[in-house]
């Protein structure tokens, strides 16, 4: 079976490579020469991954999923959330983003906090979306090498980010590694 990963994002596309089966022959936007970001129009996970997999859909004619992630922490009423990418504002960096988060819970003593992954599949025939969480707390310091995005101030435990641990480790117990899993079990059933 041949799929596309409706992402612009090559972080997220080696995470999901290592969890690939035999029988599915992975694309990404980049392996289909396409560079444009995807539009995110919406205010939820849900409705902005269905946006980017039906207009790759569209664009391929081919099985494809998307997915859209959010860092959700409580004591920010789930900010930033759907907001994620663009949390300290157009043009800012993952690096400004999670100074923003830090700042904003200085004095906070509730630092817990989940990523949330929803990815919509769709072929021909189909439209499923398929949810991962992972919770965890936010440190009080950037740790860590590996990773991208908010990781190394996702902390997993009181002493380790995901940004300190292996690609295979955070495939295991992510948000997107989760969601992805429900996927390939779906497309195993079915196809
Ligand atoms: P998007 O899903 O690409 O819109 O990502 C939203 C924001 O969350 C971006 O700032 C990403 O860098 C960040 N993000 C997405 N997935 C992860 C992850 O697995 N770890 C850390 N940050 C992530």
């Amino acid at each position: 079976m041949e799929l596309i990963f409706a992402t612009q994002n090559e972080n997220k596309v080696n995470e999901v490579r290592q969890q690939l089966p035999e029988g599915i022959k992975l694309y990404s936007l980049k392996d289909m020469v396409y560079k444009e970001e995807l539009e995110e129009d919406f205010d939820t996970l849900e409705e902005n991954s269905l946006q980017k997999a039906r207009f790759v859909f569209e664009k391929f004619n081919k099985p494809c999923f998307a997915e859209d992630t959010g860092l959700e922490i409580d004591a920010l009423n789930g900010e930033p959330g759907v907001r994620s990418a663009r949390y300290a504002g157009e043009g800012k960096d993952s690096n400004d983003n999670m100074d923003k988060v830090l700042k904003s819970l200085e004095g906070v003593h509730n630092r817990k906090a989940q990523f949330k992954t929803v990815i919509t599949y769709k072929d021909a025939h189909v439209e499923k979306q398929f949810t991962g969480v992972l919770t965890g707390i936010i440190g009080f310091e950037k740790k860590g090498n590996g990773g991208f995005g908010y990781d190394p101030i996702f902390m997993i435990n009181e002493h380790t980010s995901l940004a300190e641990i292996s690609k295979e480790e955070k495939v295991n117990i992510s948000h997107r590694g989760k969601a992805f899993a429900k996927l390939l079990v779906y497309l195993k059933e079915s196809y």
